[in-house]
């Protein structure tokens, strides 16, 4: 038998799950370890709430999760409760799909004001992570900024601007909606450091900007380049810059504007005691197309930053980590024996859901080809042990499913769900208190 841990059930988590299946068969036990007592990581926590065709991947994870072989170990955080080397004794291979829940600094003067979020934050805040719950963005101001040119900006700036008619049929929670909902936002400033050339945009997700009902999006015609340039881009990119010509050329009446401002680098932020207005430098591109600075600075008043401009992994102790990247040290998702890393905590925080599930089964065939038929460990038996010595209580798959109909049955109406954003509403939910 081979006893393997998996450390996260997002999506790396759960294809990895499901290629071990597929390779092994019943000659595996796989662990599913979250901290948290739900499964599904960035699909519930990340995913934009009103983007639920996205999360309806989830229901494939829960096909895996409910095989023979598969178990959710949820409410067990790694590093913690239990210390890798303990896995390692415990586990023929662990393998860590922890993602990228954290985010990347500004790195600026200010960027630690009151009042400056990241998106991890900002995300978790609207989709109910219980670490973010309490976030409570001011949204009272006019202008808000957002610092990116990726998918991530774009949710955030959507998320800002939607009316509370355009949020019936999401999972977003109750305190965002409410907060969205009285929100005094008329102006959204997404912030790029180089042009529309450059953007990490999607054009679905760029173009949704184009089709909401109080917001309409605005790019600066002087910041695009002579149409013929757009030839050599790659589809995707050319589709989304064809959005941004078609955003230059619509003049809007609507309540509130989305102002794309391409070649401007945030420097600092600064206010009394909070954020009040943001410093952007000019930029140029160089030779290579990065962004350099040109020394014409100027302000944008604004109440609110979310930056969004990437995540790192958080490190676990005793699990080389490679800083300048923010993610594990590996080779191709081996850290050392027995010990693996998939998704973005192997390769950072970039491609889509799907891009996780070719990792997942190359990491399975590495497992294969490295520990055989298993050596006699103890696997879960050893960590029910452990746990129950340091009084954790594990929550299960079965659990979960417990907590599941609890949010359903709680949904306001339209909605798929309400979430529980603390960990002990979750866990009272399992015994029906
Ligand atoms: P991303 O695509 O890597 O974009 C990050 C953006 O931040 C880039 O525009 C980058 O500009 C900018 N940036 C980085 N450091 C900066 C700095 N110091 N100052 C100013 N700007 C800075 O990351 P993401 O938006 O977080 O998305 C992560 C992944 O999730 C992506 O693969 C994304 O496509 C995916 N995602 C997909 C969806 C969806 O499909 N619906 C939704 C959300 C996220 P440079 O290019 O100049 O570095």
């Amino acid at each position: 038998m081979r006893h393997i841990a998996i450390i996260g059930s997002g999506p790396a988590g759960y294809y990895t799950a499901e290629a071990c299946g597929k390779a092994f068969g019943e000659e595996a036990q796989v662990d599913i370890i979250d901290r948290m007592p739900v499964p599904f990581g960035l699909i519930r926590s990340g995913v934009a709430p009103d983007h639920q065709s996205i999360k309806a991947v989830s229901k494939r994870y829960e096909a895996v999760a409910l095989t023979d072989m598969v178990h959710f170990v949820g409410n067990v955080s790694v590093g913690k409760d239990i210390a890798i080397a303990e896995l390692l004794e415990l586990y023929d291979a662990v393998v860590l799909a922890t993602g990228a829940p954290g985010d990347r600094p500004l790195g600026i003067p200010g960027d630690d004001l009151p009042g400056v979020v990241g998106s991890a934050a900002f995300v978790g805040w609207y989709n109910g992570h219980p670490e973010f719950a309490g976030l409570a963005p001011n949204l009272s101001g006019g202008n808000v900024a957002v610092i990116g040119n990726g998918n991530v900006a774009l949710d955030v700036a959507r998320i800002l601007s939607k009316s509370e008619n355009e949020f019936a049929g999401s999972d977003i929670v109750a305190h965002a909606l409410s907060s969205l909902t009285g929100s005094q936002v008329t102006h959204v400033t997404i912030v790029g450091r180089r042009g529309p050339h450059q953007i990490a945009m999607t054009p679905k997700e760029l173009g949704e900007l184009g089709h909401l009902e109080r917001a309409a999006p605005h790019v600066d015609a002087a910041d695009l380049p002579a149409p013929e340039s757009d030839g050599k881009l790659d589809p995707g990119v050319r589709k989304s810059v064809g959005l941004l010509r078609k955003f230059a050329t619509e003049a809007s009446e609507k309540a509130v504007t989305i102002d794309f401002d391409f070649f401007a680098a945030p420097v600092e932020i600064s206010g009394d005691g909070k954020v009040e207005r943001l410093t952007l430098e000019r930029t140029r591109l160089d030779g290579e197309g990065n962004a350099t600075g040109t020394g014409e600075r100027y302000d944008i008043d604004v109440s609110l930053v979310v930056s969004c401009i990437g995540y790192r992994t958080p490190p676990i102790e005793g699990v080389p980590y490679d800083t300048k990247l923010g993610r594990f040290a590996n080779q191709e998702g081996r850290i050392k024996d027995g010990l693996y890393c998939v998704g973005w905590a192997r390769r950072g925080p970039t491609g889509t859901i799907g891009t996780n599930r070719p990792d997942g089964y190359m990491i399975a065939e590495k497992i294969g080809a490295d520990i055989g038929g298993g050596s006699g460990k103890e696997g879960r038996a050893g960590l029910d042990r452990l746990m129950a010595d340091r009084k954790v209580d594990i929550v299960t798959f079965r659990d979960w499913q417990k907590i599941d109909l609890a949010e359903v049955a709680h949904a306001r109406s339209g909605a798929p769900r309400e979430k529980f954003t603390s960990i002990p509403e979750m866990v009272s939910a399992i015994s029906g208190e």
